[in-house]
């Protein structure tokens, strides 16, 4: 087996081999046939978060050990089992839920592995996809792909379900209402197609990228507008018909946190997912007099995953521009991620 570890945060990865490990248990182990290159890998190669006014989060506080091998967004193919490991066979394809917890707590019985307190995310607190093998601890975390290829189910398990988990928070609003989509990147453009998927009724794509609202008009959203223009917020709720309900935060800074809190209606909610950085201040009465939700969303629960493959395993989401790369590339890639000259994704293809 060889693995791309991080060794020494900020210093380039370096080339592992070992002998296939066994899989013991319930544990199966994957041959990776793709790997996506997340934007938040950029982050953990370089063992912070930046907080913003000069404050940084390093993760090997938060319990990120080194070496540690990258990959949190895997499509791999079974070739061993563990002997508890039932559901899955030896040459089965399989896209990989990489948000597990530790399985025992509260949080994790109810279906929230997510937001479990001790964390074995893939790819960030236990080895990840950027390998030539894979262990998974258990069957449970292996979806089919149906008629996805590898290439497209692999972005599902981190950018689609997070833009799942948001929409959903949203309730019967996706159906009704008009989502105000803040931000055209990668999450943003997945939400615009996946609302489409579900039959909603639209997306109101707001970004200042010109191109990315071009992209975001072409994957069906019912508006593009450019936050910008002096009468952003009106020509927001023109294109919506009427007051908005509900919003989503792909940013997460200052304007476009201000933007989703001016824009709703009475009972209006606004989900925040970017983790830009900043703060607002927020006048108390307000949120009681217009019964407001502001809420926070992180990557999305297996449950949530499972209904958002089945939803897209007939009629895959149409593809934001992906770009494979060979495993040996990924530092690369991350190179190109942190001088801001991806578009688009980066699939690695170790198999
Ligand atoms: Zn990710
Ligand atoms: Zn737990």
């Amino acid at each position: 087996m060889r693995s791309f570890q991080v060794c020494r945060c900020g210093e380039p990865m370096q080339f592992a081999e070992r002998i296939d490990p066994k899989p013991t248990g319930g544990e199966v182990l994957l041959k990776v046939l793709a790997a996506g290159v997340c934007h938040s890998d950029l982050h953990i190669w370089e063992g912070f978060y930046d907080m913003g006014g000069g404050k940084v989060m390093r993760l090997q506080d938060r319990g990120v050990k080194l070496p540690l091998t990258m990959g949190h967004e895997n499509v791999g193919e079974v070739v061993a089992l563990g002997p508890r490991a039932r559901g899955v066979k030896i040459g089965d394809k399989r896209l990989v839920y990489p948000w597990v917890g530790c399985g025992s707590c509260k949080v994790c019985k109810r279906g929230e592995e997510q937001l479990c307190m001790a964390p074995r995310f893939l790819g960030v607190y236990r080895d990840g996809g950027y390998a030539s093998h894979l262990m998974v601890p258990h069957p449970r975390y292996l979806l089919p792909l149906g008629k996805m290829k590898p290439l497209e189910a692999a972005p599902l398990a981190c950018s689609g379900l997070t833009a799942y988990s948001a929409l959903k928070k949203l309730g019967p609003l996706v159906k009704s209402e008009p989502v105000v989509v803040i931000g055209a990147g990668g999450l943003g453009l997945m939400a615009v197609a996946i609302v489409k998927a579900m039959k909603g009724k639209g997306t109101i794509a707001v970004d200042i990228d010109p191109v990315k609202r071009e992209t975001a008009m072409r994957l069906g959203a019912l508006a593009a507008i450019d936050p910008n223009a002096p009468d952003a917020l009106d020509q927001v709720k023109r294109a919506a018909g009427g007051p908005i309900w509900a919003a989503i935060d792909f940013v997460g800074n200052e304007q476009t946190a201000r933007l989703g809190v001016d824009a709703l209606v009475k009972g209006g909610r606004l989900i925040v997912v970017g983790l830009f950085g900043g703060e607002i201040t927020l006048s108390l009465p307000l949120i009681p007099i217009r019964a407001m939700t502001v809420q926070g969303s992180y990557t999305g629960s297996l449950a949530e995953l499972q209904e958002l493959v089945k939803l897209v395993r007939n009629k895959p989401l149409p593809l934001i521009p992906t770009k494979t790369v060979r495993l040996e590339q990924a530092q690369d890639v991350i190179a190109d991620i942190k001088a801001g000259k991806v578009v688009g994704r980066r699939v690695l293809t170790p198999a």
